[in-house]
């Protein structure tokens, strides 16, 4: 990944009344050094954050991030983001991007130093890797079990199943474990037979002309992805629904998509070395509209 931009926020209560929150930036080298030794996100994984598509310069869904941002922060009890001053360093960070092509902002917040200042924000920018073979020859994938069953979110919400934390070498090491399975990437499976997620993807499953994704109860992220998609298939006429999807249900599904803000829409070709149908016509358009300015 190229960096190519990045700033410190200094962060605002979030009933700060200031509508201008430049002096709250300071844009840093993104090459140099810049976190403390003591800084938590580094050291324990405490803290969240959110990633942004861009394209040509456009931040996509910048409102469903902040949105989810804010929730991820209750979750995890950090200091409520005050929405105005990310999205003026979202809109910052995106005007000192690359102009044209695809990118990736982004926002971390994090528990802060410790013994030190709290918490530490920072946003950055980079240049997107080119994830047109993903989008058009689809991905092979494998379903892992997450080891917990799907009643657990309910009832130990500690693990913060659905916030958005730095956290995630369980996810990149079930993305390790999908590549030496020979797949490319993964659907997490609940421990008592039900679809989940993508280590960094929402799944979205199409029986006929309905259009189905697992319920986010609280065990998955709500993807803005899949949330934006949903609204385009209906307007386009299709059937939507969240679901409790049995893994049995999986070798059904007329074609599948795993869908994330920066890969976008990525056809599944086969699940456990099950094919399923790539329906190119319909992924080139579903990937047309995901790459179209969206608010
Ligand atoms: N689920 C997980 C675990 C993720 O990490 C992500 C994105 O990174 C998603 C789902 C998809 O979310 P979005 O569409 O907002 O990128």
């Amino acid at each position: 990944m190229a960096w190519r931009f990045a700033l410190v926020i200094d962060p605002a209560a979030s009933d700060d009344p200031r509508s201008d929150f430049a002096s709250t930036f300071t844009v840093i080298d993104p090459a140099a050094p810049a976190l403390s030794v003591g800084e938590l996100s580094t050291q324990r994984g405490d803290g969240i954050f959110e990633s942004i598509g861009v394209v040509d310069a456009h931040a996509q869904e910048v409102g469903p991030h902040l949105e989810r941002l804010a929730h991820s922060a209750a979750l995890c009890d950090l200091p409520a983001p005050h929405i105005e001053q990310w999205r003026q360093a979202v809109e910052v960070a995106a005007a000192n991007g690359p102009a044209e092509g695809e990118a990736v902002i982004k926002l971390i917040l994090s528990r802060g130093v410790e013994h030190g200042p709290a918490p530490t924000a920072w946003v950055t920018s980079a240049s997107a890797a080119d994830f047109r073979p993903a989008r058009e020859n689809g991905i092979r994938v494998v379903t892992l079990d997450r080891g917990y069953a799907l009643d657990v979110p309910a009832r130990a919400p500690w693990l913060l199943l659905g916030a958005k934390t730095l956290s995630y070498a369980v996810n990149m090491a079930a993305i390790r474990e999908a590549k030496r399975r020979g797949a490319d990437d993964a659907i997490f499976v609940t421990s008592d037979g039900f679809v989940l997620e993508a280590p960094t993807a929402s799944l979205i499953l199409r029986f006929g002309d309905r259009f189905v994704t697992p319920a986010p109860t609280g065990g998955i992220l709500h993807g803005t992805t899949q949330l934006s998609l949903f609204e385009h298939l209906e307007v386009s006429g299709f059937e939507t629904a969240y679901e409790t999807i049995p893994v049995a249900d999986l070798a059904r599904a007329d074609a599948a998509w795993l869908v994330s803000s920066v890969r976008l829409a990525a056809p599944i070709v086969a699940i456990d070395g099950a094919d399923i149908p790539l329906d190119a016509a319909l992924t080139a358009s579903v990937n047309r509209y995901l790459l179209s300015p969206r608010d």
